[in-house]
């Protein structure tokens, strides 16, 4: 399939599920409102993700959708992913400059040049809130760290992809630890994410994959990032078969953040950081996808898995 068939397919699915009622569009590419069937899947499937993890003993953390700035600044986001992070600006003037502001936006112009950054940044990705955080208590403890993330995430990636949206919700085990801990979590989550996944009946596929680093620089690290095999993803045919969809990712990050942020093991080492994403609409629209809009006529197997 070419570039254009692709687009088009995923244009054609969008309107699908669209006049389905699961996607209640707002106007905006990548940014949709969701039905109560749509919701409740994403439900059971949270829920799935929490059988399959929760006997961990991770902590449970839940953020806001928003980060502080300071954190986001020190993530280094910025170096690598300019073009996908969202700021959060707010009016910053007087009286003056709000009659401005009203004038401009009655005439059509442009309103914003009196918005002003805020202290909050959005969330990229869920786990981000959490490297600080842990660096604030000091050294990890033997066993290192497990955190469980659920958080809207946004990214600056308007797509017509019903499967890339601009505001999505992503669930994340963390681990925070010495190399051995992380590598053997990683390897832990390959191996259940494939079984969690294959117990949907949904298609699917593990494989090597890369962040997209922004720039000339960026392709040098999303090669090394391949080479040394860091990201692998579980890709799941959605508006294509040639091109399946990341909906789990299995990332390690080695020790960057334990070195942005100073995270140190019991033993004094620097931390190394994996986590597991799922992305909850991915993983719902892969569903409708390949057992249909209506959960009610999905097999008795998969809807066993997912409702009990
Ligand atoms: P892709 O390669 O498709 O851009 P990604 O590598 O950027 O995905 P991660 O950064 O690893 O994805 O994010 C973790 C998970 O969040 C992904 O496995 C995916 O399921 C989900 N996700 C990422 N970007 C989006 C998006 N724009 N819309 C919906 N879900 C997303
Ligand atoms: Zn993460
Ligand atoms: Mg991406």
């Amino acid at each position: 399939m070419n570039m254009v068939d692709i687009t088009a397919a995923q244009a054609a699915y969008r309107d699908e599920l669209v006049e389905s009622g699961l996607l209640i569009p707002t106007g905006v590419d990548g940014l949709y409102g969701r039905s109560g069937v749509f919701e409740d899947v994403v439900e059971r499937f949270d829920a799935l993700v929490t059988r399959w993890g929760g006997q961990d003993g991770a902590e449970v953390m839940r953020f806001p959708p928003a980060l502080n700035r300071q954190y986001f600044e020190e993530s280094e986001y910025l170096k690598s992913f300019p073009h996908l992070a969202g700021t959060i600006h707010a009016f910053g003037g007087d009286e003056k400059a709000h009659r401005t502001l009203l004038r401009r936006l009655e005439e059509g112009q442009d309103w914003t040049e009196d918005q002003v950054a805020t202290d909050v940044v959005m969330t990229p990705a869920a786990c981000y809130p959490v490297y600080p955080t842990i660096a604030q208590r000091g050294a990890l403890p033997g066993d290192g760290k497990l955190i469980d993330v659920f958080s809207y995430c946004f990214r600056r990636e308007p797509s017509i992809d019903p499967a890339r949206m601009q505001l999505f919700r992503m669930r994340e085990y963390i681990r925070i630890g010495t190399p051995d801990q992380v590598v053997e979590f990683r390897e832990l989550w390959l191996e259940r994410g494939r079984e969690m996944m294959g117990s949907l009946e949904v298609p699917l596929d593990v494989d090597v994959a890369n962040d997209p680093f922004f720039g000339r620089a960026g392709a040098m690290l999303s090669s090394s990032q391949r080479e040394q095999k860091l990201k692998f993803e579980l890709l799941i045919p959605i508006t294509s078969n040639e091109k399946p969809t990341a909906c789990l990712s299995f990332n390690y990050h080695q020790d960057h953040f334990g070195h942005l942020w100073d995270i140190h093991t019991a033993d004094g080492g620097v931390a190394h950081t994996a986590c597991v994403g799922f992305g909850m609409e991915r993983v719902a629209l892969a569903l409708f996808r390949h057992h249909g809009f209506d959960p009610a006529q999905w097999p008795a197997s998969v809807r066993k898995v997912l409702w009990g």
